[in-house]
Formats: structure tokens, C-alpha cells, sequence
């Protein structure tokens, strides 16, 4: 029996319908067996045991009016997961698919992608069943309003700093800010991915997006290769997405295609960003659109995406959007790097492909930290009252993302798992954690 078996009894006994959860667990445990043999301490002082319990799981009514007068009445969460290296951060998802188990998931990971980052920061999530899109912005605003009355009690500078996640852009955070001033009666740096008029940083819409390239480009340079003259696939078309296809795009490569969650758009040319910003950052439209303006595209509905030959593939839209058979497609095509933008968008199975394929795989809690980094440097900032130049911002992300591909690579090689970059980063954040939790106590 596995040292570690026990625990995955516990998560199964204690969450048995919360499957996302428990997915987002079983990976973590797997690379961890090696850590749990060198380290017996951490079984006696039962680091694994309080490391998947949340420190604490909120779970409330968010009731508002929508324009025709009616009551609507949601669900709003926030998992405060652990907060032995700072104060809880994580972002707000705001989609109807929402619920508990993809909250602890997305909370659970956190720990170890903000660990990862080397700032200060614990690991929470939090969101709602609520579906911005189609609301009017008078129900928006009306909906943030009534989640902030309820959630401004248990956060704060010093003890959670939530920010955006999908759904969540800078419309909610702003009308998130602005009821917990209100209420409060105070200005601090309780969300991040604040406008840049009011606290917020330079490069924080980029960074998630930035920062998977920059990731990306440092474990293809350690392999004497780049993203110069490639063929990218850039899975969705919100914040990360299209951040992802600039830097991409701007590293030399050729992005042909990006998706949302009706079908998706291939351009031989490469995608035309400017066309893709307009529909879905200043129109709010479908992706569908873009062939209105490019004649040589194609738009296909559904899934299937990952059909198109490609030599990178960039998920960037939500869980497990990439299957096995997604994975099967892509090797036969010939990709050479799989890289999470999205938080867990890989099912395991598809994994197990990239890996015994020679896929070079990096998981979303290394690849995509770049967003909740730039998410601290804003608390930095705040803390400061300063505001730096989005040139300082972006070189200190790049600084970041390279500094994790290395902590990551090297972790991996330490424990004989050279180029898994998913065993180096569940190792990586583990540690860190584990450690920071002996020195508190049974706490
Ligand atoms: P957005 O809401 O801005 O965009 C999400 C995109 O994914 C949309 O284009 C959406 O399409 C698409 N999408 C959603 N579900 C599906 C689906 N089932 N199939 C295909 N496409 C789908 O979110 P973000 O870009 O902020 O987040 C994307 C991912 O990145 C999430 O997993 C998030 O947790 C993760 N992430 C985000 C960070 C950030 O800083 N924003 C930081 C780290 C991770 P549609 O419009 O049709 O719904």
C-alpha cells in the first residue's frame, strides 16, 4: 500500500460527490509518495491530513433584483484554504457551473501555484453560480453588490485578498471594491485586478497570459528550442486566452486557433488579435464573429479544437476541456509542448499521454501563476502607495515565471523524475507549505 492511500480514503470519505476535488487531489498525492517516504515528520504531524481540509469553507445567499424586478437568489462560496505562507489569495469565478467541489478544487491548488510564486500569499477561491453573461451591467453591479454584503466580513488586506477568475474581469472587481469601501468605510488592497486609476497594477490583464508564455519559452529554451517560428493553439478567448496569443504572437510564433465555448475559429494566417480584443473585450460577442472580418477563416461549433496540427497547445478555457482522445490527436499531429494556461483544463488520462509520449507537459499551477504573481506585486504596491511602470511589472514577472520553471525543473531532477514538470511543482509547493506549517504548530 502506498504511504499515502489513507489520505485519498479520507478526501473520498469526507467529499464523496465533490469530483473535481478529488481529482485536483489524486495528482497532487501521486507525486508526493517520494516526499511522504524521506519525510516521515510530515506523516506524525499529519501536514497531508490538514493540508486537504480547508481551513475554512463559506458558503452563503446572494439574493438581488434583476431589471424586470424579479428576485433572483445564487450561491456564493469562498474557500479559505490554507494560510501558513499569507493571507488567503485566489480568485472569483462567476459561471453557472459553479459549485462547491470546483471551488475546493481551484482553492486547493492555489496553495501550492502561490507557493510557487515565492510572494507571500495562502491558497482560497471562491466564486458563485452567478452568469454575468447576457446580465445588463445594472445587474451585474446589482449582484456584486449583494455577494460583497455578505463576503466583506471575511476578508481583508491582511487576511484574504480575492481577485478575478472567469468571469470576474474588471466591471466586477470594480463594483466588488466598490461596496466593501462602503461598507468598511476604508481604501486598502482587499482585491487585486483593480483599475489602474484606483490601486491597480500595470500588466495584471496580461500576466496570466504573459506569464504562460514566459514559462513556455523557458522550458523550450532549456531544451534548445522557442517559440520563434511554431504553430500555437490557443484554447478560449478570455483574459488568458488572448494574453497568451499576443505574447505568443509577439515571441515569434503563429497562433491559428482560439475557441469559447460555442465552437472555435481556424486562421492558416494566424489569429488577428485586434478582431478577437473588439468581439470579446469591448463587444462581449462570440467568437463566430471573427469570420465576418476574415474571409479565410473557418468557424466550426463544438469542441474539436484540438484536431488542428499543431507544435504548442495553450489551454486557456476551463477544466478538463482536453481529453484523452483530445491528447491522442495532438501527439499524432506531432505537438511537442502541452502548457496550462487554465487551472487543470488536462484530464489525468490526457496527461498520462503527453508523459509517456515525451509531450513536454507543465501544469497550470506553475504555468499559469504569472496572474496571481502580478496579483501580488498589486498588494506590494498598494501596500507601498506606489504604482510601478508596466515595464518594472512585466520584468518582474518574466523574473518569476523562470525563476518557477527552475525551481520546478530542478525539484523534478532531485527526486529522479527529470523534465515531469507536474511531480516538481506539486513538490515544490508542497514543501514550502509543509514547511511554513511545522514551524506554526498544530494549527
Ligand atoms: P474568462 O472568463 O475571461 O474566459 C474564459 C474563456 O474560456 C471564454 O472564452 C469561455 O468561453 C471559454 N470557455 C469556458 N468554458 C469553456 C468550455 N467548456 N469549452 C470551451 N471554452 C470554454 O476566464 P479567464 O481567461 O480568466 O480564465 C480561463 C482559465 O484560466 C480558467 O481555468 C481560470 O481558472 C484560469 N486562470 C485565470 C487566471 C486569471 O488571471 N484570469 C489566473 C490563473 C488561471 P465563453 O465565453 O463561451 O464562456
Amino acid at each position: 500500500m502506498a504511504k499515502l492511500d489513507y489520505i485519498k480514503e479520507t478526501v473520498l470519505r469526507r467529499n464523496p460527490n465533490d469530483a473535481e476535488f478529488i481529482q485536483a487531489v489524486d495528482e497532487v498525492l501521486l507525486s508526493l509518495e517520494k516526499v511522504a517516504q524521506k519525510h516521515p515528520e510530515y506523516i506524525e504531524n499529519g501536514i497531508f491530513e490538514r493540508l486537504i481540509e480547508p481551513e475554512r469553507q463559506i458558503v452563503f445567499r446572494v439574493p438581488w433584483v434583476d431589471d424586470n424586478g424579479k428576485v433572483q437568489v445564487n450561491r456564493g462560496y469562498r474557500v479559505e484554504f490554507n494560510s501558513a505562507i499569507g493571507p488567503y489569495k485566489g480568485g472569483l469565478r462567476f459561471h453557472p457551473s459553479v459549485n462547491l467541489s470546483i471551488i475546493k478544487f481551484l482553492g486547493f491548488e492555489q496553495c501550492f501555484k502561490n507557493a510557487l510564486t515565492t510572494l507571500p500569499m495562502g491558497g482560497g477561491k471562491g466564486g458563485s453560480d452567478f452568469d454575468p453573461k447576457g446580465k445588463s451591467d445594472g445587474e451585474v453591479m446589482r449582484f456584486c453588490q449583494s455577494f460583497m454584503t455578505e463576503l466583506y466580513r471575511h476578508i481583508g488586506q491582511f487576511t484574504d485578498v480575492p481577485a478575478g477568475d472567469i468571469g470576474v474581469g474588471g466591471r466586477e472587481i470594480g463594483y466588488l471594491f466598490g461596496q466593501y469601501k462602503r461598507i468598511q468605510n476604508e481604501f486598502t488592497g482587499v482585491l487585486t485586478g483593480k483599475g489602474l486609476t484606483w490601486g491597480g497594477s500595470l500588466a495584471r490583464t496580461e500576466a496570466t497570459g504573459y506569464g504562460l508564455c514566459y514559462f513556455t519559452e523557458a522550458m523550450l529554451n532549456d531544451k534548445q528550442d522557442s517559440f520563434k517560428g511554431k504553430t500555437v493553439i490557443v484554447s478560449g478567448s478570455g483574459n488568458v486566452a488572448i494574453y497568451a496569443v499576443e505574447k505568443a504572437t509577439q515571441l515569434g510564433a503563429r497562433v491559428v486557433a482560439m475557441c469559447d465555448s460555442a465552437g472555435y475559429i481556424y486562421d492558416k494566417n494566424g489569429i488577428d488579435l485586434d478582431t478577437v480584443k473588439n468581439i470579446k473585450e469591448v463587444r462581449r460577442g462570440r467568437i463566430k464573429e471573427y469570420v465576418q472580418d476574415h474571409a479565410d477563416a473557418q468557424y466550426h461549433e463544438g469542441t474539436g479544437i484540438w484536431s488542428i496540427p499543431c507544435d504548442i497547445a495553450l489551454p486557456c478555457a476551463t477544466q478538463n476541456e482536453l481529453n484523452e482522445q483530445d491528447a491522442e490527436m495532438l501527439i499524432k499531429n506531432g505537438v511537442k509542448a502541452v502548457c496550462e494556461g487554465a487551472n487543470m483544463p488536462c484530464t489525468p488520462k490526457a496527461i498520462e499521454r503527453f508523459q509517456t509520449n515525451h509531450v513536454l507537459y507543465a501544469p497550470g499551477k506553475a504555468s499559469n501563476a504569472g496572474g496571481v504573481a502580478v496579483s501580488g506585486l498589486e498588494m506590494s504596491q498598494n501596500s507601498l502607495r506606489m504604482a510601478w511602470s508596466f515595464e518594472e511589472v512585466d520584468e518582474k514577472l518574466q523574473q518569476i515565471m523562470n525563476e518557477i520553471y527552475r525551481t520546478v525543473a530542478d525539484t523534478a531532477k532531485e527526486y529522479d523524475m527529470e523534465d515531469n514538470f507536474m511531480a516538481g511543482a506539486n513538490i515544490a509547493g508542497f514543501l514550502k507549505v509543509a514547511q511554513a506549517m511545522m514551524s506554526q504548530g498544530i494549527v
